[in-house]
């Protein structure tokens, strides 16, 4: 245990909120967004402004209390928390600037991709996140960031222009192509492994309307609906980003009564080309089948953001396996068809986000992001909201992904993966990961920045 003057000092040196154990805010604070993630901080920070954050990183690498890094919560390994440590909770650094002439904007670390694109959608302009709005710009953006618009504009990583990093001796140093190059590299992809980063600036594009939406299908038509979906996108323009799910129909609206709580496939398209030609570019994934239910139409890309983020409140369990795949074989069908159909409960699903289009012409060497010549990133995601549904929803993910791993490119999407050791990390890396030590050697050589899909200093 600190001695109460030691925490007197960090209470002088930031501005932000301090929550200790006892507090009345203690265990709101302590929660992460997977509600199977119980850990209990010894301090939680939330950090007003840079200086707060590197008091934070001084205090914890003075104290040696274990440190971790809170921006969306929602990795679903619970990095963001840390028993007997102290958080970095970056929630209320929400600050954005957007710059519309030179189409960037600048956002705090605690933006989530909701707040990015509240502030840039006015001026017709967004950077590629995710497909849910509550996900972390942070952490999702460090670990790659697939979405709807990564075969337009490529990953979220890929986007990014600059950052302002707290390194592991609380210094604050710029990462971009012309500064600190080794650290700018590392950042696109390779997480919160070597620093706090308090500010982002991406690269923006003109989006505004986009016709989008989810197109469903009986479980008769999964197999030639996989093999159509992989076909298709291996054709068509990269405006057009479909991903592929097995899932319970939600019992309520806006999905019609009959559909209730029926296990069906489908894709959730996202086309951001010219509107005069989106009928004519849906039209062979909407046409086929015919499907149970044609969700597409125009709508501004904000909505599309936002659609599902009903289905994924805070609190649910959630429990992951993730892989990476070059192709779609007919024997990885065949065992797609054995378990997508099985989904244990309503809000678990699965999900195959294609990787193609921008993201695959980058190098996989030019930044830390490597599995560039995959086609698409599984995840295999079981959601529930019951403990006593956690066996089988479990049991259900492990022999998913053991059915369909050996199809695999061999590694996996970093922010899809549970805490799963560090020759699946090494793995998720490949030929990146000698010069991630490096990287991680420079910046963080006592690796204080370790609650991440780890890269081990070897200094
Ligand atoms: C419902 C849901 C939907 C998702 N959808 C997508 C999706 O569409 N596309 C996609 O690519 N991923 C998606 N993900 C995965 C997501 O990318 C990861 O969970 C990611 O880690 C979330 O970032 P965060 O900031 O919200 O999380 P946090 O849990 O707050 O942070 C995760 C980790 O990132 C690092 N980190 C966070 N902030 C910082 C910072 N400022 N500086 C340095 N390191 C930091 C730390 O290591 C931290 O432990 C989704 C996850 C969930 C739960």
């Amino acid at each position: 245990m600190l001695e109460v003057k030691t925490f007197d000092e960090l209470t002088a040196s930031v501005r932000g909120e301090i929550i200790q154990p006892g507090d009345a805010a203690y265990d709101e604070a302590r929660k992460a967004y997977n509600a199977m993630i119980d850990k209990r901080p010894r301090v939680i920070v939330r950090c007003a402004d840079v200086a707060d954050v590197i008091a934070c990183v001084n205090f914890a690498r003075e104290s040696g209390l274990t440190l971790s890094i809170k921006g969306g919560s929602h990795n679903v390994a619970g990095f963001s928390v840390c028993d007997d440590g102290l958080v970095i909770d970056l929630s209320r650094m929400k600050g954005i600037r957007v710059d519309a002439e030179q189409r960037t904007v600048r956002a705090q670390g605690g933006c989530t991709w909701g707040d990015l694109d509240h502030a840039t959608h006015p001026f017709g302009l967004h950077a590629p996140g995710g497909v849910i709005s509550t996900t972390g710009i942070a952490g999702l953006s460090l670990g790659g960031g697939v979405g709807h618009l990564t075969r337009k504009a490529g990953l979220s990583c890929d986007n990014l222009l600059a950052a302002d990093v707290v390194t592991t001796n609380g210094e604050l140093v710029k990462a971009s192509a012309k500064e600190n190059a080794d650290l700018f590299w590392a950042l696109r992809g390779g997480g919160g492994n070597f620093g706090v980063v308090t500010s982002f600036e991406f690269k923006l594009h003109p989006v505004s309307t986009v016709f989008a939406g989810p197109v469903l299908w009986g479980l008769d038509k999964a197999r030639d609906a996989m093999r159509f979906w992989f076909q298709y996108m291996a054709k068509a323009p990269d405006d057009m980003n479909a991903f592929f799910a097995f899932l319970i129909v939600p019992p309520g609206p806006p999905f019609p009564e009959e559909l209730h709580n029926k296990t069906v496939c489908a894709v959730v398209c996202c086309y951001t080309g010219p509107m005069e030609k989106a009928e004519e570019v849906t039209r062979p994934l909407r046409e086929f089948g015919p499907p149970l239910l044609d969700g597409v139409g125009a709508m501004p890309f904000p909505a599309i953001q936002t659609a599902f983020d009903p289905l994924l409140p805070p609190g649910l369990l959630h429990y992951w396996k993730a892989d990476f795949f070059k192709d779609l074989t007919d024997e990885a069908i065949e065992a797609h068809l054995k378990f997508g159909p099985a989904i244990p409960t309503v809000n678990s699903a699965v999900h195959l986000y294609p990787v193609s289009g921008a993201a695959s012409r980058v190098g996989k060497n030019d930044t830390a992001w490597s599995y560039r010549e995959a086609q698409f990133a599984l995840v295999i995601a079981a959601v529930y909201q019951d403990a006593v549904d956690g066996p089988a929803n479990i049991k259900w993910v492990r022999d998913y992904w053991e059915a369909v791993h050996p199809y695999s490119a061999g590694g996996a999407y970093v922010n899809f993966m549970m805490e799963e050791g560090e020759d699946r990390v090494r793995a998720s890396y490949r030929d990146n990961y000698d010069r991630l030590v490096k990287v991680k050697n420079k910046y963080d050589p006592g690796n204080l920045f370790h609650l991440n899909q780890n890269i081990k200093p070897t200094m």
